[in-house]
């Protein structure tokens, strides 16, 4: 190891963020931005590149832990499927390294995001754990028998793109019924835009109809809001209950912008996940929120260059 301090960058759909981290998970310094997708992935390494120098500056640092939303290719270190969606094979890993002449490890933003909770946060002396987090899409990941899944081509824990209906609305992935097309912030907003019931409704007059504009006008009573929000409340519970029968967790950790924005959305969801898993699963099952907020990502990233897994 080459310093005490380690970069870990998360990369989603809406956000970039960046921190410097030491080596018991305190981050030092954090840069946060929007995800600027118009110059396609050169631009985004740009964008990494320029907050990873202005993180480094004299420090001495060990390596980069990056964490993106996509499905990554881990022996190649390729992002399969980027932000935009229309990235093809992305040799992001390569490219960084080459950049920034620094070790770099690259995996999906969720998965970072569950070593960081793991580790440092709400899932702290868990050996069997499950996390999902709900933002502009759906993202999972997982620790079993004491060990993080990677899956066979490093792409296990895609909760996001379990199907609750077998004839329910496309995915971004091309499948029907995803829970993602569902309860994600792309995914509420598809649905409002497509709804019979918009021209009625407060969100017809939406600048920008995102998960955001969803959530606000839930709040202020709006009913098709309302309906949406307890929509992707029953897509989520049956999709967590599922993740839970599969996995048999000791614990369930939920957050993301979505999650925790849209009202109530969380207290359903764990209300409807508890009465639909099997009951022999429920007992000493335990379900909390995210502890580290938007840092989890970049605190597990930085944590991997510290601790490899
Ligand atoms: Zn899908």
């Amino acid at each position: 190891m080459n310093g005490r301090l380690a970069i870990g960058i998360d990369i989603g759909h809406t956000n970039l963020r960046a921190g410097l981290v030491d080596q018991t998970g305190a981050v030092r310094d954090v840069i946060r931005e929007r995800t600027d997708i118009s110059g396609g992935p050169e631009g985004v390494l740009e964008q990494i590149v320029r907050s990873a120098e202005l993180l480094r500056g004299k420090h001495e640092v060990a390596g980069i832990g990056v964490g993106i939303a996509g499905q990554c290719d881990i022996a190649r270190g390729v992002v399969r499927c980027g932000p935009n969606l229309f990235w093809p094979d992305v040799p992001l890993q390569q490219w960084l390294n080459e950049e920034m002449k620094l070790p770099v490890i690259l995996r999906n933003d969720v998965v970072m995001a569950t070593v960081g909770e793991w580790r440092y946060g709400a899932g702290r002396g868990c050996h069997e754990l499950v996390m999902l987090l709900v933002g502009t899409g759906i993202g999972g990941g997982a620790v079993v028998n004491g060990k993080l899944l990677q899956g066979a081509t490093g792409c296990g824990g895609h909760f996001g793109h379990i199907s609750v209906q077998m004839d329910g609305p496309l995915c971004g992935c091309g499948r029907p019924g995803c829970v993602e097309a569902y309860a994600s912030g792309s995914g509420l907003a598809t649905r409002a835009r497509e709804d019979p019931c918009l021209s009625s409704s407060m969100l017809a007059n939406t600048l920008r109809l995102d998960g955001m504009a969803v959530a606000q006008a839930a709040l202020a009573g709006d009913p098709l809001a309302l309906r949406l929000r307890d929509e992707a409340a029953t897509a989520l519970s049956s999709a967590v209950s599922n993740v839970i029968n599969c996995f048999n967790p000791q614990r369930v950790i939920l957050g993301g912008a979505v999650l925790n924005g849209l009202t109530q959305l969380f207290d359903l969801t764990v209300r409807g996940a508890m009465e639909q898993c099997l009951p022999s699963h429920r007992d000493h099952l335990e379900m909390k929120n995210i502890e580290l907020g938007d840092l989890s990502g970049i605190i597990g990233a930085a944590s991997w260059v510290h601790y490899p897994l």
